[in-house]
């Protein structure tokens, strides 16, 4: 490849909001076939608000002002959408500590003198705590495609907290173009398998990888390519970071954390889904100049 054309290359993704940290990207990119996409943050617009709040004993905003104490710590987006909820209820979130964060799944720490956790499944599966209670609500709730968090109190379950996040109004068009493109698209996420298929279901998604851990991301990504895919990974957290690296090409959102744009050989702007195709016709128009 000559320097010059992948350097008018470099500079006109920049025109079009497509930052080329790597070179080799504008190479590989043509190439690609498969491209795994996050779902917060990447497919949704990452701004998750709370739609349900229900607690067992009938006060949902003591249950947030615990959740809310504790979420003050963390920085996952779920956190932002649960203390702008107590906000909004006008409560103060409960002094908090030993916060601690089990990546993937949720949070721990005491609040008010109480043991807390707050989180998915697998955090409460762990601390053996029984969801029967809640069950059907969840269930419910996932069919609509919100985020359910538990939120246990002493080893006891003590509520749930319902979040969507609205897909971005650029993903149908930028997933239909990858298509149209002959790019296979596959769904990786964090969250629940239920809430997975309702978002991936409206958005024609019919390859969905839930309920994996960040390593897990990185493991499917590493799967793909030993099969002989060329492999691209969109994604915006912290816990996308290890499947970006493993990418042949990692697409960090713009709008995403430090940590995912350094993992990534390419960063969209704006965090438009859009730029993947037009990266790739970016990708073929520069390797055309070269050959
Ligand atoms: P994604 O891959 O969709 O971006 P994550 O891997 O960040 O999702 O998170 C997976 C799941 O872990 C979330 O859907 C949520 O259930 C739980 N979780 C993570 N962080 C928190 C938190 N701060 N509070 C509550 N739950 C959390
Ligand atoms: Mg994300």
């Amino acid at each position: 490849a000559t320097p010059m054309s992948i350097m008018v290359g470099v500079g006109r993704g920049a025109q079009l909001g497509i930052l080329v940290r790597r070179a080799e990207a504008l190479e590989i990119l043509e190439k690609v076939d498969v491209v795994l996409v996050d779902k917060t943050g990447t497919l949704t617009e990452g701004k998750p608000r709370v739609v349900a709040v229900r607690s067992l004993d009938g006060d949902a905003d003591a249950l947030m002002r615990i959740a809310a104490g504790l979420e003050a710590a963390s920085e996952h987006p779920l956190a932002g959408a649960i203390l702008a909820e107590a906000r909004a209820r006008g409560l103060t979130p409960a002094a908090a500590r030993d916060f601690a964060s089990a990546t993937g799944k949720g949070v721990t720490g005491h609040v008010a003198g109480a043991e807390v956790a707050i989180g998915q499944q697998a955090l409460m599966a762990d601390r053996g705590i029984d969801l029967a209670p809640l069950a059907d609500e969840a269930a419910a709730l996932r069919r609509d495609g919100a985020t359910v968090v538990f939120v246990a109190v002493n080893g006891g379950l003590s509520g749930l907290i319902a979040i969507a996040d609205p897909v971005k109004a650029s993903t149908p068009a930028a997933l239909a173009a990858l298509r149209a493109d002959g790019v296979r698209v596959i769904m990786l996420t964090g969250d629940n398998r239920a809430t997975a298929e309702a978002v991936a279901a409206g958005l024609g998604i019919t390859e969905i990888e839930a309920e994996t851990l960040p390593a897990q991301k990185a493991e499917h990504v590493a799967r793909l390519r030993r099969a002989g895919h060329v492999v691209a990974m969109a994604g915006d957290g912290v816990n996308d970071a290890p499947a970006l690296a493993a990418a042949d090409i990692g697409i960090a959102m713009g709008t995403g954390t430090d940590i995912a744009i350094e993992s990534a050989g390419i960063t969209l702007l704006g965090g438009d889904l859009a730029g993947i195709a037009d990266a790739r016709a970016l990708s073929r128009a520069t390797m055309r100049n070269i050959r």
